[in-house]
């Protein structure tokens, strides 16, 4: 179907949040004329969120590199040289310390990443450890650990953790491109712990990674099927770091991401939808076009993980210039 036999918006209403789109749906979505998607995801936007406000987060690694899995983006995976150095868990206090400088610099949530494939029990205490006292700084808390087991979920919402990050990376058909050391039933399980546990769950997926049209389309669709939408919505760029497989992917037009995003912010009307890794070197009008289209979030701070990320001065100043706002907890 061209862009002119795109089907017109169904009338001016509230949508009722679906748990049950069809990848037909999704995928007219996607091709509907620009100006017309990213007006139905700005009036979707406004009827459940100030769209002046960004929420933001800091994630810091926690423990970096040496992963045994292979995910084909990743530079922490063991499998690829690229020139990450791993590192053991850091301590307690080094944790608390990076979270007092997060929340003076106006992160309202702090997030910890470890580069493991599924955390051993002793991992998972001493994160617990971590989120009580991130938690005592008065920050909400997220933790990306891999594939956690129902009573590894169970642990760490007893911590007070609030979110728990694990992406579904891509739609189910291009997945074995990206991954081949889990599965994405594997994935779907541990999102299943952490909901059936009682934690947030923060889900999304990248995008540029030479996947086609149809896998956005299937990424949206299975993140919009979920049987509750995920609380947090991270829509990732590829950053393609020298050493990983997908170090050569060619660039992904700046207009297909906005629309990634304004597809999602239909579809999870109430979800807060991450603009997330890859704002390095998005122009500031790519990133305008996002908060238009409905993203409410970023990661904010020189690092994500272990890619750059813009400098603080250079996100207060876009945000200035939007008229822009930290959403508050
Ligand atoms: S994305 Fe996570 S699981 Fe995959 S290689 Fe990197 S650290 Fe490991």
């Amino acid at each position: 179907m061209s862009l002119a036999e795109s089907p017109p918006l169904p009338a001016a209403n509230p949508r009722p949040v679906r748990n049950d789109w069809t990848r037909d749906e999704v995928r007219a979505l996607f091709r509907l004329p620009f100006p017309e998607l990213v007006y139905e995801a700005a009036r979707l936007h406004r009827l459940h969120f100030d769209p002046t406000e960004v929420q933001i987060s800091t994630l810091l690694s926690i423990k970096t590199g040496g992963c045994p899995e292979d995910c084909a983006y990743c530079p922490q995976s063991a499998k690829y040289d690229t020139g990450v150095t791993a590192e053991k868990l850091m301590d307690l206090g080094a944790v608390l310390a990076e979270a007092r400088a997060a929340k003076s610099g106006g992160a309202s949530r702090f997030c910890m990443g470890a580069a493991w494939r599924s955390p051993k029990d002793r991992d998972v205490e001493n994160v617990c450890a971590m989120v009580e006292g991130v938690k005592a700084l008065g920050l909400e808390t997220c933790a990306t650990l891999g594939m956690l087991t129902a009573d590894q979920a169970r642990r760490l919402k007893r911590s007070g953790l609030d979110y728990y990050n694990h992406n579904l990376d891509t739609s189910p058909e291009f997945y074995g491109a990206i991954i081949t050391t889990r599965t994405y039933q594997d994935r779907l399980d541990t999102l299943d712990h952490v909901r059936s546990a009682g934690i947030n769950v923060c889900c999304g997926g990248i995008v540029g990674m030479g996947e086609g049209a149809e896998d956005r389309v299937g990424m949206i669709a299975t993140l919009a099927s979920l049987p509750v939408h995920p609380e947090s919505v991270p829509i990732n760029m590829l950053v393609r770091v020298e050493g990983t497989p997908l170090a050569g992917a060619r660039t992904l037009d700046p207009l297909e991401f906005v629309r990634t995003i304004a597809v999602a912010r239909i579809c999870m009307p109430k979800s807060v939808v991450r603009l997330s890794a890859g704002r390095e070197d998005m122009s500031e009008e790519t990133q305008a076009l996002c908060f238009l289209a409905g993203a409410n979030s970023i990661f904010y701070g020189p690092k994500l993980l272990t890619t750059p990320n813009p400098e603080r001065d250079r996100d207060m100043r876009l945000l200035d210039k939007l008229g822009l706002r930290a959403m508050q907890r």
